[in-house]
Parts: C-alpha cells; sequence; structure tokens
C-alpha cells in the first residue's frame, strides 16, 4: 500500500494543544518504527473562519477527500458564539462528515484499570470494560423528512420523522460486523421493534445481513431501552453494540459515562472504501473546545492520542501498533500520572499535557 497520508486539523481551544502531543506520537513512529506518514496540516472551525471568513475553506474540504485519515482536534469556543449560524466553527465539522458521507460513527468505551475509580459505577462492574458503539450518523431522525414546527388549530406541532431505508441499515449492520471479527465476534443490535416500524425494519436486515453474509458472528437484539439498563447493570456483556442515530447518541453518551473523564475519549467516523480500499475515515475526541482550560497547558492529551491509535487500527490496518499506543497509555495511567481532569475530589498532583504526552513516548519507547 502507499505511504499512510494523514490531514491534521487541529482546530480550536485546547485542540492544538493536544494535537501537539499527538504529532510526537507520530514521528515516534517514523523515528522508531520506520512507518512514515505524509503528513499535512490546516485549518477548521473558529481558526479557518479567521483566516478564511469560512469554518472550512473548499480547498481543505477537497484534501479531506483525498487523503487516508483526518485527524481533528476540536472546534468551537465563546469568541464565535455570535456568528451567524452558517458559519459556526460546528458547521466547519457538519461538513467534512457530510460531504464525507460518514455513515458510521464508532465509540469505544473502555475502562483502564487504573482509571476503574472514577466511573460513576462500582469497579468490579466497569474494570476492563472494552466495548464499541457503532452509531448510524448520516441519517434516522435527526434528518427524516417533513420536519418542522406547524401550526395545527389553535396550537404549534412539532415534528420529526425516524426514516431509514434498507441500504442505510445494511451498510451500518455490515460496519458493525467488520468491526466484530477483529474483536470479540459478538453483535448486540438495539432499537424499538416493539413499537416503531422502522425498529422493525432494522431487526430485519440487520438479520438477513447477518444470516447471509456473517454467521459466524453472533447476532442479538435488543430493545434500546433496555440496552440502556444493561449498559449500566452490566455492560462487560456487550462487544459491539449496533444502533441507530438518535439512540446511538444517548447510548454512546451513557457508555462514555462508565469510563470517567471526557478527555479519554477517543471516536472514529468511517465511509465507504476508497479506491485503495481504506475507508474514508474522521478521528477526533469525543470531547470539545474546552475554553475554560485552553492555552494553560491542563488539557489531557489522551482522548486525541487513543484517536489516533484507531485511525492506526481501522485505517491503516497497524492493530498491533494500535495497541501498542494504547498499552503505553495504560501503563502511564498505571503508574499514577494524571492530568486535572483524572484527579478525584481528593486530588493529587496534576501533570501538563505536555508531561503527559512526553510520558506516553517515554512508554512507547521502554515498549520496543
Ligand atoms: P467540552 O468538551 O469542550 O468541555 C466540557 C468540560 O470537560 C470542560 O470543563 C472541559 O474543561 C473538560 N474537558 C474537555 N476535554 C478535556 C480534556 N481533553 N482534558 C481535560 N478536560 C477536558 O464541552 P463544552 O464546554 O460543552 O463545549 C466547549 C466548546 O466546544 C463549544 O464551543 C462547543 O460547541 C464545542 N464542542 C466541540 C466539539 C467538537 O469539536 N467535536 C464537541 C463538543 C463541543
Amino acid at each position: 500500500m502507499s505511504t499512510p497520508s494523514l490531514l491534521i486539523l487541529p482546530g480550536d481551544g485546547i485542540g492544538p494543544e493536544v494535537m501537539a502531543e499527538v504529532r510526537k506520537v507520530i514521528d515516534w513512529f517514523g523515528d522508531k518504527r520506520g512507518v512514515a506518514f505524509d503528513v499535512s496540516e490546516d485549518l477548521v472551525g473558529g481558526a479557518a473562519y479567521d483566516a478564511h471568513g469560512v469554518p472550512l475553506h473548499d480547498d481543505t474540504m477537497a484534501r479531506a477527500q483525498e487523503i487516508d485519515a483526518v485527524l481533528l482536534g476540536a472546534v468551537g469556543g465563546p469568541k464565535y458564539d455570535d456568528l451567524d449560524f452558517s458559519v459556526k466553527p460546528e458547521r466547519g465539522l457538519l461538513r467534512l462528515r457530510k460531504e464525507m458521507d460518514l455513515f458510521a460513527n464508532l465509540r469505544p468505551a473502555q475502562c483502564f484499570d487504573a482509571l476503574a475509580d472514577f466511573s460513576s459505577l462500582k469497579k468490579d462492574i466497569v474494570a476492563g470494560l472494552d466495548i464499541v458503539i457503532v452509531r448510524e450518523l448520516t441519517s434516522g431522525v435527526y434528518f427524516g423528512e417533513p420536519r418542522g414546527i406547524i401550526n395545527e388549530g389553535n396550537e404549534r406541532v412539532g415534528i420529526n420523522t425516524q426514516r431509514y431505508t434498507e441500504s442505510e441499515i445494511d451498510r451500518i449492520a455490515r460496519a458493525a460486523f467488520e468491526l466484530a471479527r477483529r474483536r470479540g465476534n459478538k453483535v448486540c443490535s438495539m432499537e424499538k421493534a416493539n413499537v416503531m416500524e422502522s425498529g422493525i425494519l432494522w431487526r430485519e436486515v440487520t438479520q438477513r445481513v447477518h444470516d447471509a453474509d456473517y454467521a459466524d458472528v453472533e447476532l442479538s437484539h435488543m430493545y434500546a431501552d433496555n440496552g440502556a439498563m444493561q449498559l449500566v447493570r452490566a455492560p462487560k456483556q456487550f462487544d459491539v453494540i449496533l444502533t441507530d442515530n438518535l439512540f446511538g447518541d444517548i447510548l454512546s453518551d451513557c457508555a462514555a459515562m462508565l469510563t470517567g473523564s471526557l478527555g479519554m475519549l477517543p471516536s472514529a467516523s468511517l465511509g465507504a472504501p476508497m479506491a485503495n480500499g481504506r475507508p474514508k475515515a474522521l478521528y477526533e475526541p469525543v470531547h470539545g473546545s474546552a475554553p475554560d482550560i485552553a492555552g494553560q497547558g491542563k488539557a489531557n492529551p489522551i482522548a486525541c492520542i487513543l484517536s489516533f491509535a484507531m485511525a492506526l487500527r481501522y485505517s491503516f490496518d497497524m492493530g498491533e501498533d494500535a495497541s501498542r499506543v494504547e498499552q503505553s497509555v495504560e501503563k502511564v495511567l498505571a503508574d499514577g500520572m494524571r492530568t486535572g481532569d483524572l484527579l478525584g475530589p481528593e486530588g493529587g498532583k496534576s501533570s501538563s499535557t505536555t508531561e503527559m504526552g512526553d510520558a506516553i513516548i517515554a512508554a512507547l519507547d521502554a515498549s520496543l
């Protein structure tokens, strides 16, 4: 395969700070593992608005379509709050997701042992947790028509439409089964087939795709409300959870809290395969631009570094190296290093963004 290419979009607030630590990890792979990435960098969000008057320049969009993987920091901040909706920083990110047609959102919820006390759940329920939620990202009730607020008689009615085509369900189901094969080989699909026709179709198509092409993967179906309960009752029963846009929005936030801090959570959004076989892909931490701590060296870079690890695994088929990065993060945490967001109420010494990044590099060195 050709040299792996990466487009880095640090964005706003803590985005550039955490991305600087990812650059160290990327450089480490070039220096120590002989894996050179073809890296370019560009602007997104408020930073792009400041330079170009738009939150994503057309040239940047065009590059994102060509590149193997986009790695994004975060966008937004109070400076841009009063901008017109059409040029708000978040529109840059939405444009990337839409025009790259990134229909599969992968949100891992992994609980590092050293942080198990951090969860709102009991330690034995979350220690060793390792699940991924696959959320459909480009259809469903957030996009369905008709939508709006209309007048009916003497009151107003708010309308949104849950809508899924068979092909939309088919492609997200395949993404979940493919992912499961690389992990624990189990998919639990969640919908509300008991009360929603779209849920009935979702269940039927998922089962059909499974029976035709993925019979080796264990498939179960669960109503999404029960799924929410099971996620907090016994989350380790799951491997891959497949669900739609709306339920995925809620269930992935619920799963996020199982693991503690926002500063730890990576994500991937994947689309159809490109000519070189790699999927269109955008990797980003789940957190935002954290204006309250931006520029102070307090941001936790781990979510962004783990997002790069996801790129290694899902774009570049470098699963062992992805695990190497994850294990290095785990080691640093086990050694007791903490950025401020990882300190409990009892406090303790907090490390800076760069100290955390440097410690992860040292752990990577030790892994050789
Ligand atoms: P946020 O995620 O930026 O911050 C929420 C809280 O978590 C803050 O207290 C912040 O300090 C903390 N936090 C977040 N990431 C952290 C990290 N890596 N290390 C340590 N602490 C961290 O959410 P918000 O405050 O609701 O939004 C701030 C801005 O970010 C807004 O403009 C919002 O629109 C934008 N936003 C962008 C994205 C994105 O780029 N994908 C996502 C969410 C919010």
